[in-house]
């Protein structure tokens, strides 16, 4: 079945523009140069899953004009990825059923803590994001389609990338342990981390994602959570034809 990829965002955690910079990519006037926090939207049988809820979700959501959330699924449980989730609130009430959240056990914990308004039962004020956590401890079924979850690294850590049919999307990635890349064969679709180029504690370089990409052998790879080091055109001019910076507003078909 065909399903649409959207890039909600593809900064990385600061977000491009950053706040109080003067370089040239944060004073861009293209709109690819334009980065907000890392999510993507995929859709397929009338469905909608969100990766991961960021600071920017709202924003994202009136750009894209969203207009229904089925699940989301999170990738880890850093500020970047998890503090929108509350703006998912106008999507969960006009529903017959709580907006179903994935999560690994750790980070589900972490989501508890930080939102423990959310799932307090006690809470008196109303107003609260209809959802529920539930945890991933394997592969999942969402709507006819499962969802793989792919342990990357990312730094001391390790965390979740998720394959979907012929797409993986693997954000904030140091390396990706060799176990995975059993998951990861026949892809049409690869989103990888690639920060910069100056190597980062817990982060790819545009240079080790594309040996990534070599390794993998996806038709098409794409490039994300990116900082002000790597402006739009320029990045691009030098990758290989199958391998671009993704952007905000990206939106790709694909085989699910
Ligand atoms: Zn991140
Ligand atoms: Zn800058
Ligand atoms: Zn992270």
């Amino acid at each position: 079945m065909r399903a649409t990829l959207t890039v909600l965002g593809s900064g990385t955690s600061m977000g491009v523009p950053t706040i109080g910079c003067d370089c040239a990519v944060c004073h861009s006037s293209d709109p690819h140069d334009r980065r907000t926090r890392p999510s993507i939207l995929i859709e397929y049988a009338g469905k909608s899953v969100l990766i991961d809820t960021t600071p920017d979700f709202r924003e994202q959501a009136l750009r894209e004009g969203i207009r229904q959330l089925d699940a989301v699924l999170y990738t880890h449980g850093h500020a970047d990825h998890i503090l929108g989730l509350d703006d998912v609130r106008p999507l969960s009430f006009h529903r017959a059923e709580k907006i179903p959240l994935y999560a690994r056990p750790v980070d589900a914990e972490l989501l508890r803590r930080m939102f423990r308004y959310i799932f307090d039962a006690n809470y008196k004020f109303g107003g609260l994001a209809q959802v529920k956590l539930h945890l991933i401890n394997g592969p999942l079924d969402l709507f006819g389609v499962r969802f793989v979850p792919v342990r990357v690294i990312h730094g001391d850590a390790e965390i979740l990338g998720f394959r979907f049919g012929e797409a993986a999307y693997l954000t904030d990635i140091s390396e990706i342990p060799d176990d995975s890349y059993a998951q990861l064969t026949g892809l049409d679709i690869l989103f990888l981390d690639a920060l910069r180029h100056k190597p980062h504690p817990t982060h790819s370089t545009v240079e080790n994602s594309l040996r990534i990409v070599e390794r993998v052998k996806p038709k098409r790879a794409f490039f994300t959570h990116i900082c002000h080091d790597l402006p739009h055109e320029a990045t691009n001019a030098t990758l290989p034809a199958n391998v671009r910076l993704s952007y905000d507003g990206m939106k790709l078909e694909f085989e699910i």
